[in-house]
């Protein structure tokens, strides 16, 4: 399985959003009456927009998101703004902090396939029934027996709102993003989990002035800002791999300066790969390559090409520079071995499993495969990004014919 701990730095812009909004409160108290109205309306503005924007998107999971914070904001400013001893804003709060960790769980499994069609309809009911049912029950639980009462009663400690066992789910629905933000490395996880934290801080400091206007302005503008982000990558990164792709590499190679390498690799008799193992196994190959492609040293950054192939730029760098880098991914990608085991793996039909063609077969269960790469670094006889690509090329056509599973350079 892959996994890519890098992807939590993501998490970083909304962090930030949410860190500037705690500290936004006391500014926000000081401002005069006639910002009054435009403050408190601001989070209904934000998810207004962020609607507008999963819309343009077809992105269901982000329209639903940007909905339930609406409605959170909506509650907390109707209900909540009264001491938690009033019955209606116990339960209210008893029902909210059981919807957030449940309605952000179902949200983060969710798979996206659009708004308008019946698995988008059906969906959004489930995600109204579900919140309904959070209504119903979120008061309910207290009166189960006395142990539930001390979990679930609000204002554990001081200064603390939450209850332990809503708490306690927050943090499970929390760890759950976070392993899933690492497993698919896709901003839509981030869209969800940066308006999460920040409605669980409003909930859980629910007593200090401003909290839940700041904070649900801060949940809005992630929601903002994890859109803007899902349509980049939309536009820039290639679906199979993760990689950035081809759109990427074109606007790269605009900006290299004087000084520069360029790598291109491909995966060496993919195709007999894919005529013995099935198509599905090979996009796992190539995942799997992409994946220690994209780990390259030297300052390199990988995109796919197209097909099994794919370039790197390094930038700042001679060809002498990247070679240990390259000859490192190349030996690293031809000692690993993948396991057949798993059912995605195993051969599209076991007839052709058992013949051996492409790829080497290790023992039965095992594959491995290897690439070929061709280097060629910016100088006299290659001015530009272009003529670069093409002299790399060039020695990846030299790497082919001495073998393959090598790295040629000039
Ligand atoms: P060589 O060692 O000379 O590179 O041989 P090759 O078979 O890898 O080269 P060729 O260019 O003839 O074949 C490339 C194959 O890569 C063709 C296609 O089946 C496969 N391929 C390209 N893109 C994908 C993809 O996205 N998924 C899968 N599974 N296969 C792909
Ligand atoms: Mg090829
Ligand atoms: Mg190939």
């Amino acid at each position: 399985m892959l996994w890519y701990p890098t992807a939590l730095l993501k998490l970083s812009v909304p962090l930030a959003l949410i860190v500037a909004a705690y500290f936004s409160r006391a500014r926000a108290a000081t401002l005069g009456p006639e910002f009054t109205v435009l403050i408190d309306n601001l989070p209904y503005l934000f998810c207004f927009i962020a609607v507008l924007m999963a819309y343009q998107f077809n992105r269901c999971r982000l329209m639903l998101a940007a909905f339930a914070v609406g409605a959170f904001y909506w509650v907390v400013r109707t209900h909540l703004q009264v001491s938690l001893s009033d019955p209606a804003a116990w339960y209210a709060y008893l029902a909210v902090s059981l919807a957030l960790p449940v309605l952000c769980f179902y949200l983060l499994l969710l798979p996206e396939r659009g708004i308008w069609n019946f698995y988008g309809f059906v969906c959004s009911l489930a995600f109204i029934m579900l919140a309904l049912i959070c209504v119903q029950l979120g008061p309910w639980l207290p009166e189960v027996n006395q142990v539930a009462f001390d979990y679930y009663t609000p204002r554990p400690v001081e200064g603390y709102v939450m209850s332990r066992g809503a708490t306690l789910l927050v943090s499970l629905v929390a760890v759950v993003g976070l392993v899933l933000l690492c497993l698919r490395d896709d901003e839509v996880e981030v869209a969800i989990l940066g308006p999460f934290f920040a409605l669980y801080l409003t909930l859980a400091f629910l007593h200090l002035d401003n909290m839940s206007v700041v904070m649900c302005s801060a949940a809005g503008l992630c929601l903002l800002w994890g859109l803007l982000r899902s349509s980049h990558a939309m536009a820039y990164k290639d679906d199979l791999t993760g990689l950035p792709g081809r759109r990427a590499l074109n606007e790269r190679l605009k900006m290299l300066g004087r000084q520069y390498a360029i790598a291109m690799l491909d995966v060496d008799h993919f195709k007999k790969f894919n005529d013995t193992y099935g198509h599905d196994v090979g996009d796992e190959v190539l995942r799997l390559v992409a994946s220690r492609i994209r780990r390259v040293g030297a300052g390199g950054t990988a995109y796919r090409y197209g097909g099994e192939e794919f370039c790197i730029v390094f930038p700042r760098r001679e060809v002498g520079d990247c070679v240990p880098a390259l000859e490192a991914v190349r030996k690293e990608i031809a000692d690993y071995r993948m396991s057949l085991r798993d059912r995605t793996l195993r051969p599209a039909r076991a007839r052709e499993g058992s013949k051996r063609r492409g790829a080497t077969r290790l023992r039965t269960d095992q594959v491995s495969v290897t690439v070929s790469a061709g280097l060629a670094g910016r100088g006299p006889g290659a001015p530009d990004a272009e003529a670069v690509i093409a002299a790399a090329d060039q020695q990846l056509y030299r790497a082919k014919k001495a073998g393959r599973n090598r790295v040629a350079h000039a």
